[in-house]
Order: structure tokens, then C-alpha cells, then sequence
């Protein structure tokens, strides 16, 4: 069976890969090791809850006069999405520095509260948003290929090299100010000091400008749409399909499943990051992709506690959709808390805040999420494996309630907890990380963007988070769109 492109996986940056192909009319396969779409992005029931796995809010889908690149990407392949504004609400706790916070409201609130908690802190914050909206344009142009970046972006090159702690400082925020931006992107990661301040400005940006959303619809109907639409374009996509070789034959790639059957394509896209695919799929001995490899970190893997409680949020007092425990205000100290097991960084979620109807009447689903850097699960095996994670969820729920005075424990009607492990198995990810790599020093956004055609593998390519622009759904998305773009245009020169 011979096709134009195979796609291996029906993640996000799978899913949007073979959205743009089909619709460009290629002929293309997706080949799905799981029995529905979505990869991270999916939903599972207990009890009478449903929760969904990983998705709370959806950056660069934007608003009003900030329209991000998946509405218009949506926009283009006829998707709809009814997505629900999520407050910028947060509720943060340092437990050295017994700082305490609830930043809330539009970000002129969020203004005054940095001023009243150091001064100096607005005229500086607001001379920060314009950077991030030059810095913004100038990725776009660069996206596209535009010339004279550096008449037309002077910020953007004068911070290229810069780190984010670095960055900040320059632009005079005061200390306080720039630690509670850092505990948002903690995600990515790296320290403020490692993390590039391109790639902080971008989520900056998006943050504040185009704003997270969450989703009326249950994650698992999202990736069910962009199934479907892929479907109606013409895509083809075959599930319970697990890609077990990718081989070279001739200048054509082969793609065999467990069970044997091949199919043939002149461009294979993973959906995977290239640590998996050149372990696990490329029999070959390839030394670029191995030299390749050696110079990128994984990012981190984390432990989920799905908690579906019968008590409404407001009678439990979880008012805020996100909550932050960390150990120190300092971000460097927190990264580094997460090489090891004894840790207090938290992130709490309470979807009910901005979507009532995501649970029963009554009822609250929260989510609690720890990180944990890529090898820390490395000396769990079968024997402590269930006696870990027990000890760890029971740990992280008494730390969130003593944390934040709010009783949950008493109200638990269904708890699941995942693991890397469960990630792992699931998606294939390697030590069931979250993050894809991590965006440190060089390897960040910009260099990956730049070096890609220089990197590039002949007739293989990767989407999703391990790909140019990083994790997220967002990132993933986009990169499925990107790249394949690139491979429609290398086309076109090669016709
Ligand atoms: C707890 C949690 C919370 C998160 N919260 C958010 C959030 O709020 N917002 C956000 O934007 N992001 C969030 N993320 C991250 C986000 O979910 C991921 O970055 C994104 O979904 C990854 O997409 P991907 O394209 O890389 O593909 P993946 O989801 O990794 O999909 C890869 C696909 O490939 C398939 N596959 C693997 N191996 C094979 C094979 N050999 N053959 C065939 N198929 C194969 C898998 O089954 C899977 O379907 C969260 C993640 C987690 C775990």
C-alpha cells in the first residue's frame, strides 16, 4: 500500500499534520497504536466522573483582537470549538519564604498587586509588554521566512543570546516580580536563568495577550473532531496499528506494524520524539541522529492525582482554578528540588471554575500534578511500584490541604493516579515524559527553527512536542502545521 506521507501517531502534531496534507490533497496514512485519536489529549471515566487526561488550558487559541494560530488553523479546516476564557486567577505558596498570594483579576490587576508588593514593579511590568509584542512579530517573520529582522525587531536581537533572569533584569522588574513570572513557566522546565528569554516571552505573550482557554467539550471529543474533519478531507487513519520498524528501502520508506503488515510512503512523520523512533524503530545504525540525541535533555515526567470530590468547589473553598505550592521563590531551587522524590512543588487544577458542567452537580474533579526531572522514577520497579505511588499521592494531597487550609481527603469518590509509567505506556514516551525536550541554553525555539533544514533527516520528520516549538498542545499543533507546510513547499520546488 503506497502512500505520499505515513504519520506515525494520532497525537496533536500528528492529527495536524494529516490535517494540512489532506487538505492539500495528498494522499496520507495515520497510523495509531491506540484505539482513539489524541494521544495525551484524551479523557477517561470513573464513577460518575470523566476526567480529562492533560488538557486545562489551551495557549494561542486567543480572543477578540488576538487571534492565535490554532483558531486560525481550526478557522482554515472548518473546525469549531466553543472555548471558555480562563481567569487569570492564581493562587501561589512559597513555603521557605512564607509567601502567600492570590493574583487575580485582568492583568491591570495584576498590575496594582506587583505594585503593592514591590514598588517599581508596574511602570517596569508595563514596559515589559510591548517587548514581548515586538518580540512576538519578529518569530512570526521569522516563521515566514521575512528578511531584515534586525532593522525591524531591535529587541528581538539585542535579547537573542539573553537568558530570561537575565533579560528581566535588564529591563529593570524588580526581583519579587520576576520570580512570581517565573513559578507560571515552571513547566518548561529550566530556571529562569537557563531558559531562553525568546522562549519566556513567547509564552509571556501568549498568556497575557491572547490569553489561556479551556474547553465546554471533553478533551477526548476534541481529538474525535480532528479525527473526523481529517477523515472528511480524505485522510486515512488506522488505529490499533503499532509501528514496530521504519526502514529505508531505495530511497522509499518503509512502515511495518507488530503484525507485519507494510506500508510504503516517500516521507515518513513521527509523531514521536527522535530518542524513541532511532531506539526503538530505526534498526540502522544512524551516527547524525545519535549525535543529535546526545545534545538534547528531556524535559520532566510528573505524577497525576485525578480526584473526583462530592462536594462543590465553593463548599470545598477552591475558588481559583490554579493553584502553586513551590518550595522556594526561587526557580533554579525548585528545578533542582525536582531530582528527587522529597519535594513540594504542586500544581493544582479546578476545571469546575470555569466549566460547571465538567462534573456532576456537587461535585468538584481536581487535579493535582507534581514534576519530576526525566530518570527520578528510574529505581521504581515492579515490587515498589504500587507502594510508591500510593505514598506519593497520599503526600502531595496532605501537603496541598495543610498548604492551602482546604479539607479534600474526607471528600474523595474516585482517585486515579498516573504515573510516568502510565504516560509511557500509553503514548511511548520515553520515561514517560510530559514536556518533550526541554528548551535550555542553545536548544531553544530559535535555534531548533533555525538549524531545521540543516538538521533535517531525508524523508523523515517529527511533530509534536519533541519537535521545533516545544510541548503544549499549542506547540504540538503547530508543529504538525509548520513542518508540513515546509515539506509541501520542498515539494513544490522539487516539481
Ligand atoms: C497531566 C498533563 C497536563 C497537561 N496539561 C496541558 C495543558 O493544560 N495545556 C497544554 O497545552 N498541554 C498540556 N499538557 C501537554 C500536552 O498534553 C502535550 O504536550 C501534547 O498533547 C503532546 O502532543 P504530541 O503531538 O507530542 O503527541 P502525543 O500526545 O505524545 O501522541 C503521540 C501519539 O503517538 C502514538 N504512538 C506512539 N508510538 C506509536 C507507535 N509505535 N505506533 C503507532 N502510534 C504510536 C501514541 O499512542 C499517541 O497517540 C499536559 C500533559 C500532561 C501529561
Amino acid at each position: 500500500m503506497n502512500y505520499d506521507y505515513i504519520i506515525v501517531g494520532a497525537g496533536m502534531g500528528g492529527l495536524s499534520a494529516g490535517l494540512n496534507l489532506a487538505f492539500n490533497h495528498k494522499k496520507v496514512l495515520i497510523l495509531e497504536k491506540n484505539s482513539l485519536p489524541g494521544g495525551f489529549v484524551t479523557t477517561f471515566k470513573r464513577g460518575r466522573f470523566e476526567f480529562d487526561t492533560s488538557l486545562y488550558d489551551l495557549m494561542d487559541y486567543g480572543r477578540d483582537n488576538h487571534v492565535g494560530s490554532l483558531q486560525r488553523l481550526f478557522k482554515k479546516y472548518n473546525i469549531e470549538l466553543d472555548p471558555l476564557l480562563i481567569p487569570y486567577n492564581i493562587r501561589i505558596k512559597s513555603l521557605d519564604d512564607n509567601f502567600e498570594e492570590v493574583i487575580k483579576g485582568e492583568i491591570d490587576d495584576w498590575v496594582l498587586r506587583l505594585e503593592e508588593m514591590q514598588s517599581g514593579s508596574m511602570s517596569t511590568f508595563r514596559s515589559l509588554l510591548p517587548v514581548l509584542k515586538e518580540i512576538h512579530e519578529a518569530l512570526n517573520a521569522l516563521r515566514k521566512n521575512r528578511k531584515n529582522i534586525e532593522k525591524d525587531f531591535p529587541n528581538f536581537i539585542k535579547y537573542l543570546d539573553k537568558n530570561a533572569y537575565e533579560a528581566l533584569l535588564d529591563l529593570n522588574i524588580p526581583d519579587k516580580t520576576i520570580h512570581v513570572l517565573g513559578y507560571i513557566w515552571i513547566e518548561i522546565g529550566s530556571p529562569l536563568n537557563k531558559l531562553s528569554f525568546i522562549d519566556f516571552a513567547e509564552c509571556m505573550y501568549k498568556y497575557i495577550f491572547k490569553r489561556p482557554v479551556a474547553l465546554t467539550e471533553k478533551s477526548i471529543d476534541l481529538s474525535l473532531k480532528l479525527a473526523k474533519r481529517y477523515e472528511e478531507l480524505g485522510g486515512k487513519i488506522h488505529y490499533r496499528s503499532c509501528v514496530s520498524e521504519i526502514k529505508d528501502i531505495d530511497g522509499k520508506k518503509e512502515v511495518i506494524l507488530t503484525d507485519g503488515t507494510t506500508y510504503k510512503a516517500k516521507e515518513v512523520i513521527c509523531n514521536l520524539s527522535e530518542r524513541y523512533v532511532f531506539k526503538n524503530l530505526i534498526k540502522e545504525n544512524h551516527s547524525f541522529a545519535n549525535q543529535k540525541e546526545n545534545a538534547r535533555t528531556l524535559s520532566m515526567n510528573g505524577l497525576v492525582i485525578y480526584l473526583g470530590l462530592n462536594k462543590s468547589y465553593q463548599d470545598l473553598k477552591l475558588y481559583n482554578y490554579r493553584y502553586y505550592q513551590f518550595q522556594n521563590l526561587n526557580s533554579a531551587t525548585n528545578i533542582k528540588s525536582m531530582k528527587k522524590f522529597s519535594h513540594h512543588t504542586i500544581e493544582a487544577i479546578v476545571p469546575n471554575i470555569v466549566n460547571e458542567s465538567c462534573s456532576p452537580k456537587n461535585t468538584t474533579i481536581l487535579v493535582l500534578k507534581t514534576l519530576y526531572m526525566s530518570d527520578v522514577w528510574n529505581n521504581v520497579n515492579k515490587t515498589n511500584y504500587y507502594q510508591t505511588k500510593e505514598m506519593l499521592a497520599n503526600e502531595l494531597i496532605e501537603e496541598f490541604e495543610n498548604a492551602f487550609n482546604i479539607d479534600i481527603k474526607e471528600y474523595i469518590e474516585e482517585m486515579e493516579i498516573a504515573t510516568p509509567f502510565t504516560f509511557e505506556k500509553y503514548t511511548n514516551s520515553i520515561n514517560g515524559n510530559i514536556f518533550g525536550y526541554m528548551r535550555l541554553g542553545y536548544d531553544n525555539s530559535i535555534h531548533r527553527l533555525i538549524s531545521y533544514e540543516e538538521e533535517r533527516i531525508p524523508h523523515l520528520s517529527f511533530v509534536g512536542s519533541s519537535s521545533l516549538f516545544g510541548s503544549g498542545v499549542d506547540n504540538a499543533f503547530y508543529s504538525g502545521y509548520y513542518i508540513t507546510e515546509k515539506l509541501l513547499e520542498e515539494e513544490r520546488r522539487n516539481d
